[in-house]
């Protein structure tokens, strides 16, 4: 995508650790190709260096940028300011604990969720932005995501595409996903992409393995998204190439979780997390919010097994209750229940990297922004190919089903330069 800044690797240390420099902004990134070397230009992703590019085209783009790299850094500086006189005392002191960079207790977090007040929230939300411009700068993300087969041999009570929901059901052929990985490749310059699917064992590993040696080979940082398989299936992924996982474990609440999820355990799913994380995958995890019974001490315990598990990544979204499931009738989660959880995330793990999900964004269409002004770095955009794109219906009203892909790129584009970010990697943590 042009919305991308080469980087120039300027040193490689033990164990694949290299640091890459952005207009002298420095990250520490895997160096996971066998071709490259210090003073080489390259792209990274997700703290993983994905491809090597030529110098006089890396020139070329960084001349576009330097300029505006800087005008955005300014953006951002500008707009993560704090008016913190409207803070209630209790709040404020919370909050000055994460200034010093202090740990919060499981009560101090509670606190913040419990917070109502709307002048409250609003200086609650400054200060996540401006921990977040403190910790990361103005760099932000933007991964594709290809949703590639809504076959699903799972019932969870609130998905849109579970084994029992009479609904019209697609498989990409393995030369489709690879054609339309490519196409985001060659036409949009996406250079991570989500693969992702109900659980479907019609993929076999084979299949698998041969759709993410395609896409490494177009120097694609490769997210995993495909539910509960079995760890021999991670392990051949990744040493087939894929280099990240997204697996949320959806709610601390083990009662919860076994109601609402038949036939799967909490247990198994947090030692598959925690296996992925093993193997080097780099790990998105996270959580649903507004699941019947869920409490606030809920939400913080999620919070804090999110920061446990260690990911690169916090993906957590609303519930969107769907038509003909079992929770079609759950009530419609707030605004401002995920924005708090997105602050106080921010603040739990202020170094964290925070997607902006596509549930939220369902919510209203200011969310998307508001999420990045609330503590969040990263975005996804849907590349799934138009014909199969509604049918990947996993809650209802979901947001960009009929956007061509050039479109939400645009969109997102705009809205990262108004707000100052900058398409840099996060480096590593
Ligand atoms: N099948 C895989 C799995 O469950 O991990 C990947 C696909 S699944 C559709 C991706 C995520 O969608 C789940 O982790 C869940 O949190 C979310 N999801 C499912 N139904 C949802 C709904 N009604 N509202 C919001 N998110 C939902
Ligand atoms: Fe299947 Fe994932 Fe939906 Fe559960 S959330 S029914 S595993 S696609």
């Amino acid at each position: 995508m042009c919305y991308a800044i080469p980087a120039k690797l300027i040193e490689i240390l033990e164990g694949n650790i290299g640091i890459i420099d952005y207009f002298g902004e420095k990250r520490r990134i895997l160096v996971d190709l066998d071709d490259v070397k210090v003073g080489d230009y390259v792209y990274a992703q997700g703290g993983v260096l994905v491809r090597k590019i030529p110098e006089n085209e890396a020139l070329e783009i960084l001349e576009h940028w330097k300029e505006i790299f800087f005008q955005l850094k300014k953006t951002d500086e500008a707009i993560s300011t704090i008016d913190q006189d409207k803070l209630s005392p209790n709040a404020l002191a919370v909050l000055q604990k994460v200034n010093l960079r202090k740990s919060l207790k499981k009560e101090e977090i509670l606190s913040l969720l419990e917070l109502t007040d709307p002048a409250e929230l609003k200086v609650l939300y400054e200060i996540a932005n401006n921990v977040r411009q403190r910790e990361h700068g103005n760099a932000s993300c933007i991964h594709g995501i290809i949703e590639f087969s809504n076959y699903c041999s799972n019932n969870c009570l609130y998905c849109g595409i579970r084994k029992e929901k009479n609904t019209s059901r697609y498989r990409m052929s393995v030369d489709e996903i690879i054609a339309a990985a490519k196409y985001a490749s060659d036409e949009f310059g996406f250079k991570a992409i989500v693969l992702q699917s109900g659980e479907d064992l019609w993929y076999d590993d084979e299949k698998l393995v041969t759709i993410v040696k395609a896409l490494r080979k177009m120097g694609i940082l490769i997210f995993i998204s495909i539910g509960l398989r079995s760890k021999e299936t991670y392990r051949k992924l990744y040493e087939a190439g894929a280099r990240a996982a997204l697996l949320r474990f959806e709610t601390s609440n083990a009662e919860i979780f076994e109601k609402l999820r038949p036939g799967t355990t909490l247990e198994d799913r947090i030692d598959l997390i925690k296996y992925l994380r093993k193997l080097g995958y780099v790990l998105a995890t996270g959580f649903m919010l507004g699941l019947p019974g869920e409490t606030n001490l809920d939400i913080a315990n999620n919070i804090l097994l999110t920061k446990y598990l260690a990911p690169d990544m916090y993906s957590f979204g609303p519930l969107i209750p769907t038509q003909d499931t079992p929770l079609q009738d759950n009530p419609k989660v707030s605004k401002d229940l995920v924005l708090k959880t997105m602050a106080v995330s921010r603040f739990v793990d202020s170094n964290s990297n925070i997607l902006v999900t596509t549930a939220l964004e369902t919510l209203d269409n200011t969310a998307k922004r508001e999420a990045l002004l609330s503590g969040a770095n990263s975005l996804m955009i849907n590349i799934t190919p138009l014909k199969y794109r509604h049918l990947y219906a996993i809650y209802d009203n979901k947001a960009g089903m009929e956007d061509e892909i050039d479109v939400s790129i645009k969109e997102t584009v705009d809205l990262l330069y108004s707000l100052g970010r900058s398409p840099t990697d996060l480096g590593l943590k």
